[in-house]
């Protein structure tokens, strides 16, 4: 597959399958995927379709039994296991339904935790963790702990945590799973007004039918195959 400079994503004929003693599970059954730069991309499906399987394929976090991914243009296969996680931490943005906030910490200090690999200096990454908390709408919730905040906020110093790094790319899988209609709407349009902002390509993983209104495209997986 030749990269493609105006695609965030291609994939060629991914493949995962789980061994589980005698059995395989295809997750994925040949994906072909290409995703422009800049999109907001849902990618929707029942249970066990193979959502997670393909997000964590596209983010480095789990390794395609065959076929090829290309994210913004480098192809991930030839990556060792410390490249892959390099690579993750300085253009991968993850957000998951659980939020993932280490609790003993403030908000503040969960997004500028992502920076601490960074090379950035302590102003830096400061200014730079105020800055995403800002983006967010947090900036004043900067002090507090996980369990002082509702779950729209934690899922949203999540968001801010995600964007630390300047990734090109967000991989969300279903992040408005925990919240309730209204704050989902919120979340889905901040996140709307990041990727417009940065440039940032995004697939988000969910199957909420509220998120119609705010992607670019809707992706149908089925028993690990895009459907249409
Ligand atoms: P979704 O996120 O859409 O619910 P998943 O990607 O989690 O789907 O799962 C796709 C299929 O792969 C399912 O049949 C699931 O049971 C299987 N699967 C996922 N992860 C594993 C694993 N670590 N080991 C074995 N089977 C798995
Ligand atoms: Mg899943």
């Amino acid at each position: 597959m030749q990269p493609q400079p105006s695609l965030a994503i291609q994939t060629q004929d991914l493949v995962r399958t789980y061994t589980i003693g005698d059995r395989a599970v295809k997750a994925l059954r040949g994906i072909d995927l290409q995703v422009p730069t800049g999109r907001f991309i849902a990618l929707k499906g029942r249970s066990g379709s193979g959502k997670t399987t393909l997000l964590n394929c596209l983010g480095g976090l789990d390794q395609p039994t065959s076929g090829e991914v290309i994210v913004n243009g480098r192809s991930l296969s030839g990556l060792s296991e410390k490249e892959l996680t390099h690579w993750r931490r300085s253009e991968v943005g993850f957000i998951f339904q659980s939020f993932g906030l280490l609790p003993t910490l403030s908000a503040y200090e969960n997004v500028e935790l992502m920076l601490r690999i960074s090379k950035l200096a302590r102003k830096e990454r400061r200014d730079r963790a105020m800055h995403c908390l800002e983006m967010v709408g947090l900036e004043k919730w900067a002090g507090h702990r996980p369990y002082e905040m509702s779950g729209g906020q934690q899922q949203r110093v999540a968001i801010a945590r995600s964007i630390a790094n300047n990734p090109q790319l967000i991989l969300a899988d279903e992040a408005t799973g925990e919240l309730d209609s209204e704050t989902t709407h919120e979340v889905l349009a901040l996140f709307r007004t990041i990727i417009a902002d940065k440039g940032i390509t995004m697939l988000l993983a969910t199957h909420d039918n509220l998120v119609d209104e705010y992607v670019d495209q809707v992706l149908q997986l089925g028993d690990g195959q895009i459907l249409e």
